[in-house]
């Protein structure tokens, strides 16, 4: 194995394969859904590339929308935005926190954008004289995007998630496509399933048919799976994982138990202790001899278990009841509040619950406060009246894109003394538009990946808080949003003591505002959450996080 680094990432040769192609894992999931296939890929790429392999994991999501950028968050959860500017599915938040390697457009893959490619092809005349069929367009279609990525010669292993659960009827044609695969690309796939031992608690029984029901779809639709991975609450004795893998076809020392664990980021070395990472490297004819090295991934552990102290963080929002709303924001402050050694107790509080008459006692006893991200007016008169109070009673405040928006309009109405300031996102007509729609976007129609998207470069005021808490005066992060802050007053809200110290250096757009009279008080236009990773927990979040320990200390004294 060659290792070395380049732009701070691992290239690696792998010497330690016998073969030299790239191989192809797909993750198959069925009995329920939300068993964490993203989590399970997530785990099985960290120990890999823990290895020392190059590693990405792609999402195939069934659904027809071109991506999940139009969804309510109702829907699945959070969107999550790549570095390229592509509104991805939430696993591939999970795929880059565990990972620490960036995704982009081609790590996540709708039927939408399948059946978009083929009609567009057959617009052209791609397949003139042919009728466009399922099989095998389609499956041609999914099966080039499973390989795309592959064939750039920058990874060793492809971890490709399909979602859904087998069985499915809008799944067919990725679990046909794997399939063909899985007889073109021979020794160098497996298939990995995923299913769910429920335990009965009227018998006292764990029961695996459910699993043999799961594998023998799986089977039908000509997929024998290699791996089989059994989510389960209680442990499964050694006895039943042999039944399983006697009744499924599957090497007994190829079924593993995946038992709920405190947090997601012990289950690779749950998987681990089992030897899931041995048997994938052996199924696939790469040497196992390769050293695991998760030293760093060990001491997060370490931190997250040994810590005894709490930091408690309000998160104002109006998804309170939906947790994977909000979900890079509750992983980047586990992330930094682990970091500082302290355990993170996140109190979700509904913006459209605060007013005036109970603010002070919706937000008492909070070592910080954060305001989410979000769109349109529900909850955002709450999101003001949290704000005004943070800022009067000086805690440890950060604003993110909406939240950023609504620090500015606060301002503005209760100190630069503008009553009737608004975003014109919520008022339309407001007659102070402090934060106003995007040039750039005045003449666009269509809703679907058409916002600000994506990483820009943002430049620092040298000497704010904000580039001391990166070091540095240039910085890249991601983007989502229509609206911005309207640079016409930005004079009156520096004279009153609301800075703006962060700007893109081609279009002048403010991305960060601070009041640095305050202990910690910052909003950022972007989203620094999507770039927080258990190896890199963000600057931002660990600084915030810190003022509010600190915080804490001082309201003990
Ligand atoms: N709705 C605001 C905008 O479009 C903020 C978006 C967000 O919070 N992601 O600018």
């Amino acid at each position: 194995m060659a290792a070395g680094i380049a732009g701070g990432r691992y290239l690696l040769t792998c010497y330690n394969c016998k073969s030299v192609n790239t191989k192809y894992i797909f993750v198959t999931g069925g009995v329920v859904s939300s068993l964490g296939k993203g989590i399970m890929s997530s785990s099985l790429a960290r120990l890999l590339l823990s290895r020392g392999f190059r590693v990405t994991i792609q999402k195939f999501d069934p659904y027809i929308n071109i991506d999940p950028g139009t969804l309510n968050p109702y829907e699945h959860g959070e969107c999550y935005v790549t570095n390229d500017g592509h509104e991805a599915d939430l696993d591939l938040g999970h795929y880059e926190r565990f990972t620490n390697v960036p995704t982009s457009r081609a790590n996540n893959i709708t039927s939408g954008r399948i059946y978009q490619s083929v009609i567009d092809k057959e617009r052209r005349g791609d397949y003139l004289g042919k009728t466009v069929q399922v099989v095998p367009h389609v499956t041609d279609e999914i099966k080039r995007r499973i390989k795309q990525l592959g064939n750039t010669g920058n990874y060793d292993f492809v971890i490709t998630e399909i979602g859904g659960t087998v069985g499915d009827i809008e799944s067919l044609p990725f679990l046909e496509a794997v399939r063909q695969l899985r007889w073109e690309l021979t020794d160098d796939c497996l298939c990995l399933h995923l299913t769910y031992v429920p335990f009965i608690n009227a018998a006292k029984e764990l029961k695996t048919k459910p699993t043999q029901h799961s594998v023998k779809k799986l089977q039908e639709l000509g997929i024998q799976p290699d791996v089989l991975v059994l989510r389960t609450e209680r442990d499964i004795p050694a006895a039943m994982l042999r039944k399983v893998a006697q009744f499924c076809n599957v090497s007994p020392k190829a079924v593993f138990q995946s038992i709920d664990v405190p947090t997601i980021y012990e289950v690779p070395l749950k998987m681990h202790e089992q030897g899931l990472d041995d048997v994938v490297l052996d199924l696939l004819d790469v040497d196992v001899e390769s050293r695991l090295d998760l030293a760093a991934w060990n001491r997060f552990l370490d931190k997250m278990h040994s810590a005894t102290e709490t930091v408690t963080i309000g998160l104002v929002g109006k998804y309170v009841e939906l947790q994977d709303a909000y979900k890079s924001i509750n992983e980047s402050l586990l992330q930094a509040a682990t970091y500082d050694d302290h355990r993170l107790c996140l109190r979700y509080i509904s913006s459209e619950r605060i007013n005036d008459g109970n603010v002070a006692e919706q937000l008492a006893g909070l070592d910080g406060v954060l305001v989410a991200p979000g769109f349109g007016q529900r909850g955002v008169e709450g999101k003001f009246v949290a704000l005004r109070w943070c800022r009067e009673n000086d805690v440890p405040t950060f604003g993110i894109c909406l939240g950023m928006q609504c620090m500015v309009i606060e301002f503005a109405r209760n100190v630069l003394g503008l009553a009737d300031a608004n975003s014109t996102e919520m008022d339309p007509k407001t007659p102070h538009n402090v934060i106003d729609l995007m040039e750039e976007q005045k003449s666009i129609s269509n809703l679907g990946g058409t916002m600000r998207l994506g990483a820009y470069r943002c430049r620092l005021t040298p000497g704010s808080r904000v580039a001391a808490i990166y070091g540095t005066d240039v910085i890249e992060e991601r983007h989502r949003h229509r609206f911005e802050f309207n640079n016409d007053y930005r004079d009156r809200f520096e004279a009153a003591g609301m800075r703006c110290t962060g700007e893109n250096p081609d279009a002048h757009l403010v991305e960060v505002v601070e009041i640095p009279s305050k202990r910690w008080y910052i909003g950022t236009q972007f989203h620094p959450e999507y770039k927080s990773t258990v190896l890199n927990p963000h600057p931002l979040f660990v600084d915030f996080v810190r003022a509010a320990i600190a915080y804490k200390a001082e309201k003990k004294d």
